[in-house]
């Protein structure tokens, strides 16, 4: 397995495996790679010809007050994963390189990135847009895949691609969860053990949200207030039900909608979601999408 670090030497890399009629998977992360990135990984490895994982700590999505010097970085570990997953390229540019002196240019996807996190760290999707427009324009995938963990993100990347003309094809994967629900997330490393127990409390509130549009609940307003009471032990950020499209909030559910939660825990700041829809009339069991 070959490790890039410069733009042009990826792009040289991925001409050479087109020319030679090869299909690119690109997984993009900021590593501390978990079993979450490892499905991305193999669902790559399964579909395409060759894969690229990247991992870098994009600076541009952290504000000055988050956890960008302390976000954890496992280098040698995320390197053996990716190989023993199947990943040809591990592209690991340095911040200089992505961010030289005098960089200017970002994308911002409008509306999109408006509500849930674009509202509480309104620099964190141009910084995640920007990042991710660059890691294309080197990589030049065929496919890149996105979990479903980050449901904004992905609802971002769609649309910049649409919008932006990328010939990119976006791939979906599920919330990959620890067996108690928690949702895998490198962030999880920073919980002490009583802060990792009262995690739980996000994946508890979207199975009761799950559980009144089961049993026909369609008014936004009375599944966030259920899945609120289900926050009592975290400080809660949001508790929102979008649209999975447009990520705009509803007040009565009759379409596929993602029912999102963010809260801090501790010093931690936790999101996860499901992205359901609800059959057609009251009653009816939402399908999980
Ligand atoms: P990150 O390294 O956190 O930026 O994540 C890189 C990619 O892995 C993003 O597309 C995430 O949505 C995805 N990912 C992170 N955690 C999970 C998870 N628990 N299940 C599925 N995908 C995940």
């Amino acid at each position: 397995m070959d490790v890039i670090e410069y733009p042009d030497e990826m792009r040289a890399w991925s001409r050479e495996q087109r020319a030679a009629g090869r299909l690119i998977g690109f997984v993009p992360t900021m590593g501390a790679l978990h079993e979450g990135h490892a499905s991305l990984m193999r669902e790559s490895v399964a579909q395409n010809d060759v894969t690229v994982v990247s991992i870098f700590v994009n600076p541009t999505q952290f504000a000055p007050h988050e956890d960008f010097d302390r976000y954890p970085r496992t280098w040698d570990a995320d390197r053996d994963l990716s190989e023993a997953l199947g990943a040809q390229v591990v592209y690991a540019p340095s911040a200089q390189t992505m961010y030289p002196e005098k960089y200017s240019t970002y994308v911002t996807v409008e509306r999109v990135q408006d509500h849930l996190c674009g509202a509480s760290r309104p620099h964190f999707f141009r910084g995640v847009a920007t990042v991710v427009a660059k890691l294309f324009n080197a990589v030049q995938p065929d496919r890149a895949y996105f979990g479903q963990k980050d449901a904004q993100q992905c609802a971002v990347i769609r649309r910049m691609v649409r919008d932006l003309d990328f010939p990119i094809e976006i791939i979906e994967m599920p919330v990959v969860r620890e067996p108690d629900g928690l949702a895998m997330s490198s962030r999880n490393k920073y919980l002490s053990e009583d802060e990792r127990q009262r995690a739980l409390a996000l994946s508890r509130g979207l199975i009761r949200g799950q559980e009144l549009l089961n049993t026909g609940e369609r008014d936004s307003a009375r599944i966030i207030q259920e899945v609120r009471m289900q926050l009592a032990d975290v400080e809660t950020d949001y508790v929102a039900l979008v649209d999975a499209e447009e990520m705009q909030p509803v007040a009565t559910v009759d379409g596929a909608v993602v029912l999102a939660v963010a809260a801090t825990v501790g010093s931690t700041r936790l999101i996860d979601n499901m992205k359901l829809m609800p059959g057609r009339s009251g009653g009816q069991a939402p399908r999980l999408l």
